[in-house]
């Protein structure tokens, strides 16, 4: 097991000064996969280490977007939240009433729509798909079984 998270590795690569707030919010992003906006990182990272100030999370995952380490995401509520950048490329289906999301790939989307840009005469580059739906089984407001 390395020392070193993924993101921190990233940021050393670019050559940024990891503080030890810093690393531990790099840590906190590379753990995750469900897209934390900012005060869920927050909330995990001082639980690492208390001292950690919601600014500074502010202000280091402001500071890795800028460097391309982290991808910014707003699902449609006005809320930033984040993910490692330069994952393998996927779709984002949005849960709207839990806010989970979940990640997809769809080759069958993924070649409609370069036959779509072809057909306007462009080459694709890249594309940004966002699905937003509620769970089929969702009962309402059902109490028990
Ligand atoms: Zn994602």
């Amino acid at each position: 097991m390395t020392g070193l998270s993924r993101i921190e590795a990233l940021c050393i690569e670019k050559g940024m000064k990891m503080t030890g707030q810093r690393r531990v919010i790099a840590r906190v992003l590379s753990e995750a996969s469900d897209h934390p906006y900012v005060e869920e990182v927050y909330r995990r990272a001082v639980q690492i280490d208390p001292r950690i100030s919601i600014a500074t999370v502010y202000r280091t995952v402001r500071l890795f977007e800028e460097a391309n380490i982290l991808e910014r995401h707003d699902f449609g509520d006005g809320r930033s939240r984040y993910e490692e950048a330069g994952d393998s490329h996927h779709d984002h289906l949005i849960d709207v009433q839990s806010g989970k999301v979940i990640e997809f790939r769809s080759s069958e989307i993924e070649s409609l729509q370069r036959a779509i840009a072809e057909t306007y005469g462009y080459r694709l580059i890249g594309h940004r798909l966002e699905l937003f739906g509620v769970p089929i089984d969702d009962r309402g407001d059902g109490g028990g079984g």
